[in-house]
Parts: C-alpha cells; sequence; structure tokens
C-alpha cells in the first residue's frame, strides 16, 4: 500500500509526527518513506510493507496530512503503475525532462576512443540541436583482450567537451560502484558542465549489488537494458531493485534479445514492447536500435535497418533513443559495423521526427474515434 502525503506536508509538523506514529505502531507493517522530486514539487510517499491486508484503506484515508492511498499489486511497488493514473512518469535531471509523453535522441559515441572523435561528434550534435549524447567509457566486453575503455582517464575531456557543445546529459555505463564514485568526482573537478545518466549494461542486468550501489545514489538517473536472457518480469524487476533503494529515476531500455532467431540481426528485436513496459510501469521507455541491429545492412527500400528498427519503436511511443554513430567506423574501437556516420544524423533525425509525429497523429486519432 502505497500513502501519497499532501504536497505542501511539513516533516518537522505535528501532523507528519502524529500520521508516522500511528502507522508505525501497526502490528507487522514498516513504513519506508520515498520521495517523488517533481520539476514543481517534492511529492512524499509511505510504503507501507508487511502484512498490509489487515488495514483499512478507508482509514488511512483519513488520517492526517494524507492526500491518496493506493493499494498495490504485489509487482514493482514503486515504479509500477497500479491502476493510480495520477502516479508521475516523469522525472527531471539536469534541466531535461525524460517522459512516458516524450522523445530524447541520444546518439554518440558506443566508446570514446579519442578526444577528436568526442569533440567532432559533439559538435554536430550541437548544430543538429541535440543536448544529449551516449558516450563509454567502462566497455565490458567478451573478450578480456578487446579493448575495455579509455575508463576514468577520458572522463575530464568528455565532461569538458559536453559543457562546451551544450551537451546536458551523457549516457554512460557503468559496471561497479567504483565506477560511480569515478564519474561523480570528475564531474566535480571539472565544475560539472554536464550530467551523467548510469547505464547498466545487459550483462548487469541482474547484477543486484551494482543496481543497489547505483540506486542508493539518488543523484544521476539510470538507463538499465534489459537482460537479454530473461524475461521482461525479471528485467522489471531489476529496475524496482534501483527504485526500491530510492532512485527512481529510471528508464528502461529495450536493446533485443539473444536467439538465434533473431538471425540476421545481431539481436531479436523486442520493440513491441515499448507499450509493454509502459502499461507495467512509470518508466520512460528507451529503445536501442544500434545493439539490436547490429549492422549497416539495407533494405531494398533505401533504408538502413537501424532506421527502420528506430522508426518502429518510436511509432509505438519509445521516449529515448539510443544509437551509435561514429566519424570514422572503420576505426572505432567499439561496435564500428552498426555506427552511423555523421552524414546520416540530420536523415536519421527526420526520420524519427516522422515516426514521432505518426505516433502523436495515430494517439489525436483514437482519442478521436474510441467512445468516451
Ligand atoms: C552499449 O550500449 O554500449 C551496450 C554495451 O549495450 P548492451 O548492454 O545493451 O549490450
Ligand atoms: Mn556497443
Amino acid at each position: 500500500m502505497i500513502v501519497i502525503l499532501k504536497p505542501s506536508i511539513d516533516k518537522t509538523g505535528p501532523e507528519y509526527t502524529t500520521l508516522m506514529d500511528y502507522l508505525s505502531n501497526q502490528p507487522g507493517i514498516q513504513v519506508r518513506v520515498h520521495e517523488e522530486k517533481g520539476s514543481q514539487q517534492i511529492l512524499t510517499e509511505l510504503y507501507l510493507v508487511g502484512d498490509t491486508k489487515s488495514l483499512d484503506q478507508d482509514d488511512i484515508k483519513c488520517l492526517p496530512g494524507v492526500e491518496r492511498v493506493v493499494r498495490i499489486s504485489q509487482e514493482y511497488r514503486v515504479l509500477g503503475r497500479h491502476k493510480d493514473a495520477n502516479r508521475s512518469t516523469e522525472f527531471e535531471y539536469n534541466g531535461v525532462t525524460f517522459s512516458q509523453d516524450n522523445l530524447h535522441i541520444f546518439a554518440g559515441l558506443c566508446a570514446v576512443d579519442s578526444p577528436t572523435h568526442v569533440e567532432q561528434m559533439m559538435k554536430v550534435l550541437q548544430e543538429h540541436g541535440l543536448e544529449t549524447t551516449r558516450m563509454g567509457a567502462y566497455k565490458p566486453r567478451t573478450s578480456p583482450y578487446a579493448f575495455q575503455g579509455h575508463g576514468k582517464n577520458c572522463l575530464p575531456y568528455v565532461f569538458e567537451l559536453a559543457g562546451k557543445y551544450g551537451i546536458k546529459v551523457i549516457a554512460m555505463e557503468v559496471t561497479c560502484e567504483q565506477h560511480v564514485a569515478e564519474i561523480k568526482q570528475a564531474l566535480e573537478l571539472t565544475g560539472n558542465p554536464t550530467g551523467v545518466m548510469l547505464q547498466i549494461g545487459t550483462r548487469n542486468t541482474q547484477n543486484f549489488e551494482l543496481l543497489k550501489a547505483v540506486g542508493r545514489q539518488q543523484e544521476m538517473p539510470v538507463l538499465l537494458k534489459r537482460g537479454f536472457g530473461i524475461t521482461l518480469e525479471e528485467s522489471l524487476n531489476a529496475a524496482e531493485y534501483l527504485a526500491s533503494e530510492g532512485n527512481r529515476k529510471v528508464v528502461f531500455g529495450l536493446r533485443g534479445m539473444k536467439t538465434n532467431m533473431g538471425d540476421p540481426h545481431r539481436n531479436f528485436v523486442d520493440f513491441a514492447h515499448v507499450p509493454v513496459v509502459k502499461r507495467l510501469t512509470r518508466m520512460p521507455v528507451c529503445i536501442d536500435p544500434s545493439h539490436s541491429v547490429g549492422s549497416r545492412d539495407y533494405a531494398p527500400d533505401g533504408l538502413l535497418d537501424v532506421f527502420h528498427v528506430t522508426a518502429q519503436g518510436i511509432i509505438a511511443g519509445a521516449n529515448m533513443v539510443l544509437v551509435d554513430f561514429h566519424p570514422n567506423p572503420s576505426k572505432a574501437l567499439v561496435d564500428g559495423p552498426q555506427a552511423l556516420l555523421m552524414s546520416e544524423l540530420p536523415y536519421f533525425l527526420e526520420d524519427c521526427r516522422i515516426a514521432r509525429e505518426a505516433y502523436e497523429k495515430r494517439q489525436q486519432a483514437i482519442q478521436r474515434i474510441r467512445p468516451a
């Protein structure tokens, strides 16, 4: 059960104290306090866990300071929708709003290789009005002999260049708690010129200790990739690990599933699950067409498969696109074969706009024709 408090509530006042005293004295019930920081206000939510069947929803609704009470299903306690249309489906970070109702394009390097490539990339993004990118510094690789990323050494120049070109959020994978500390430290040392969305990769979706550590820090949002060989439910529970530790600024990333049936793509594209994740949870949903498709193959209509699957995800309501670009893919140290070219960025963005517009028109059409 979730008890949503009045937005104005004073946590040092008598209303709050009386309420907490009452709830903490209910046998078999533990109270966990969660804060939802929106762009306008901070909402306090109390999560009642334990034997909540004995609690009367109407009694609790009448307690001082309470705005409403939501009975939750067993699943996805923090991130679930729980049939309550008023639960927020957005969050804000570094001046950027992430929501189930908007769309951001995170075009960038799969892996940071050189300052020149980082600068070339960010310059082009700025020229096209983009404020978000992807830049991998820590790369989990299949082979221990493959390039593992420049790690913390590249962070200062990546962050400084982001500041120079007006980039507000960089999606960057972390594979252990130490990486989070290194990112925080580098941001501080460079004077916070940008922000970082911590990415948890598909190989770490169920690395519970990593999830807990990343969830404990509540500053930076998290992009959690779906596990490529586990059920959707298992991946959504992984997201709940982040939220249950206190960080509910989570974006859920679809990136294709590992199955031979996905041939000829690197992974079996799962973007039909965009609306499913939006129905089950309050998370904005990201699609990663690059790691799903894994190549630069063209269809006979002249469009790259990467363009096609991106459009499929966006027309289904995706809120974020994580996509690999590179100024010189043949020189890329990771995933060159799937990278789009700088010269393709305007076409890619135009294709995204067309798909987004089509999604919005579909939404308007259904409002018009569906009986009230
Ligand atoms: C990535 O985005 O660079 C990446 C490695 O993705 P995934 O974890 O989905 O393979
Ligand atoms: Mn990659």
